[in-house]
């Protein structure tokens, strides 16, 4: 049994995420990938859930496999909204049988064509209560330094963020530029009486548009610094892929000199960019 908890209260964890793949080269590519990070020797890996219905199944497939597979645990990220509760209870429970230890425990985000999601639950911290109820899994929710798009103010986020993550055993957070926007929330939540540890979640981008586009839908400011050297690059692939590897490998830097409970690293089912800022950091060598 390996709790992220507990992997946490011994030292510093690394960590990478995978999404579940659609097609069967997307399948390649993902194996690929989890075979080549596995000699990185990863403390855990975690795995994207398609919220609205899309690749549901196959995150859980992944899970169990990858649990069973590599010598690390594989943590299934979950959202609860337009799930009734007895969907939820039998996947938290398989998850259980299956020996799976973790999750990752989150609301997901409303239909966007804005029509009503269904289901039972509306929060993250209504699932986070649901999986103590169903089992001994370590519980781990989502946490966004820049204040989660819906919020309506920063104190008002901070105080949900920090009643969530009493209920939790650890937080991950939504990737950001600024080293900056990690400290002040761990500042902020520190002044509301809450030390649960908080992983930075670091992308490595491989798409200027794509990295732009993201950063637009989760309130993620892009410095002028960055934005300019993203115009350099946008035209060229490669050196695009080269500049998510060294702003990550700079912003790693400085989230280490923070004493961070982990990193969590966004892997996007490639193996290149994370290997590049291991050799950059002089880890596994
Ligand atoms: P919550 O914690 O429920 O917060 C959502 C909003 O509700 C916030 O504004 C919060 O302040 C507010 N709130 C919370 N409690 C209350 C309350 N009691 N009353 C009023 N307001 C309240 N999405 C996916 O679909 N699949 C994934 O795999 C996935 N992985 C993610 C991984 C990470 C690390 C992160 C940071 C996000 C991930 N997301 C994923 C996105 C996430 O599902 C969305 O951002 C979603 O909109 C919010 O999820 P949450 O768990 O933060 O929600």
């Amino acid at each position: 049994m390996t709790r992220i908890a507990d992997l946490l209260a011994k030292g510093r964890t690394w960590s990478f995420e995978f999404f579940p793949p659609k097609t069967p080269e997307g399948q390649q590519s993902f194996d690929r990938a989890v075979d080549e990070l596995a000699a990185l020797e990863p403390s855990f890996v975690s795995i994207t859930y398609g919220a609205g219905g899309s690749a549901r199944d196959t995150t859980y497939d992944l899970v169990v496999r990858v649990n069973e597979e590599q010598g690390f645990p594989a943590m299934p990220h979950l959202t609860c909204v337009g799930h009734s509760r007895d969907e939820l209870v039998d996947l938290l429970a398989s998850y259980r049988e299956h020996g799976v230890d973790n999750v990752l425990a989150l609301a997901g985000d409303p239909p966007k064509d804005g029509s009503e999601p269904g289901g039972d639950f509306v929060y993250a911290t209504e699932l986070v209560a649901l999986a103590r109820e169903v089992g001994d899994l370590a519980v781990g929710v989502a946490a966004f330094p820049e204040v989660h798009p819906r919020s309506p103010d920063r104190a008002t986020d901070r105080r949900f963020l920090a009643a969530k993550l009493e209920a939790a055993d650890f937080g991950m957070t939504q990737f950001f530029w600024d080293a900056t926007h990690y400290r002040t929330m761990v500042e902020e939540l520190a002044a509301l009486g809450c030390t649960t540890p908080v992983v930075p979640g670091v992308m490595p981008f491989v798409s200027v548009a794509g990295a732009r586009r993201m950063s637009a839908m989760n309130n993620t400011h892009i410095p002028d610094a960055l934005q300019e050297r993203m115009d350099e690059v946008a035209d060229d692939p490669e050196a695009t892929r080269r500049l998510g590897v060294e702003v990550a490998t700079g912003l790693i830097e400085e989230l280490l000199e923070l004493d961070v409970p982990g990193i969590h690293l966004y892997a996007m089912n490639r193996a290149e960019s994370i290997q590049e800022i291991y050799a950059a950091l002089g880890l596994h060598t």
